[in-house]
């Protein structure tokens, strides 16, 4: 289904060294899924080795097993701490699956792997998927709602994804459910962000101190100066604890950013409300489309429309390894330009 022929495409296996660039687990995530999607193998070697704990974690065995369910396909080399792997694709079929990370480890990252593939099946697929759903490293559910989804949905294909319980590290036990309707993805132009309608601020607190999320929200608005009755604190069932998240969000015509603070141990609440509002500040004054996660995440699919553009802040590590690890199964460059404007445009399959 992908509109034009991968350079590599054939019994050749795609070697990838995990190492490069970024080294993290996107490198991992990106490329099962385009090996599923493109039907090539792929050897990923020194996994993770750019981070303190390096080769498979917990998550990243999920993610895999998950990448292996829907695509039919066999990993070799899939075990804890596994530094290498082979990875060799079958078809991809939809349907109803159910995968449990079994730690916090990230909802949203298994469902990184999976998405794209089962966007390309041939019927519609339902998930449900236990782990983390706020934990540090990764996109919170907030932001895969509202920020990335409606831009997929944008693009043809209908995804839905709902919370059913959070899940914080170290605890986990988070649920969330995602149903998605293939379309073809077409290519889309997101330069312009449009006005800004709305701006919230959530402080969420699970089995924790009241005060921490209410002093979050006050340091946070004292560098962003929204009104206050758009600053609010949620509290969570207790039994979802210990856990807390600060989630900033800027809803623009054209797209919303989400960035989130996660209070941990040895962090004050304050450090948490000041960090999150000066990146929040860095990205409305900007005029770019996409903040630093939307960016790395929009290359799959707007790659796998063979073109596209879209205006961001700074390109990150993450985004500039997802853009070597494309073009290492499907011929379309993306090319990173600055503008005037504390913006770059991406181009994609220029
Ligand atoms: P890695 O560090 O290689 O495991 O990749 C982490 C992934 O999670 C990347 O796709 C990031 O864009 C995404 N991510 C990390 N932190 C956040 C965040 N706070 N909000 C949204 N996405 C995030």
């Amino acid at each position: 289904m992908i509109p034009f022929a991968p350079p590599n495409r054939g019994p050749k296996v795609i070697t990838i060294d995990g190492s490069e660039g970024e080294g993290g687990g996107q490198v991992l995530r990106n490329s099962v899924a385009l090996s599923l999607i493109t039907g090539q193998p792929c050897r990923i070697t020194n996994i993770r080795a750019r981070r303190e704990k390096p080769g498979l974690m917990r998550q990243h065995m999920t993610a895999i097993e998950a990448a292996c369910r829907i695509g039919n396909a066999t990993c070799d080399g899939l075990e804890m701490r596994s530094s290498e792997i082979t990875f060799t694709p079958g078809t991809i079929s939809a349907g109803d699956y159910h995968f449990a990370v079994g730690t916090a480890g990230s909802t949203g990252l298994v469902l990184q792997t999976v998405l794209m593939p089962l966007i390309m099946a041939d019927a519609s697929s339902r998930l449900v998927l236990e782990g983390g759903t706020h934990a540090m490293a990764a996109p919170p559910f907030d932001f895969i709602e509202r920020c990335f989804l409606p831009i997929i949905n944008r693009m043809g294909p209908t995804v839905s994804a709902r919370l059913i319980r959070h899940g914080f590290f170290p605890r986990g036990g988070g649920r969330i459910e995602v149903d998605i309707t293939p379309a073809a993805l077409r290519p889309i132009d997101a330069s312009e962000r449009g006005d800004l309608i709305n701006t919230h601020g959530e402080a969420r607190i699970a089995g924790l101190p009241y005060d921490i999320a209410q002093r979050e929200l006050r340091v946070a608005n004292r560098k962003l100066d929204w009104p206050d009755s758009n600053m609010v604190v949620r509290q969570l069932p207790e039994e979802h604890g210990p856990g807390n998240v600060l989630l900033l969000e800027a809803e623009f015509e054209h797209v919303t950013e989400i960035v989130s603070g996660f209070g941990k141990l040895g962090v004050s609440a304050d450090q948490v409300g000041k960090t999150a509002s000066q990146r929040m500040a860095g990205y409305l004054a900007s005029n770019a489309f996409a903040g630093p996660y939307l960016t790395d995440q929009l290359l799959l699919p707007m790659a796998l429309a063979g073109r596209g553009q879209f205006t961001c802040v700074k390109p990150s590590q993450h985004s500039r390894t997802a853009a070597d690890i494309i073009a290492r199964f499907l011929d379309c460059p993306i090319r990173f330009d600055e503008r005037p404007g504390d913006s770059w445009l991406v181009t994609v399959g220029a």
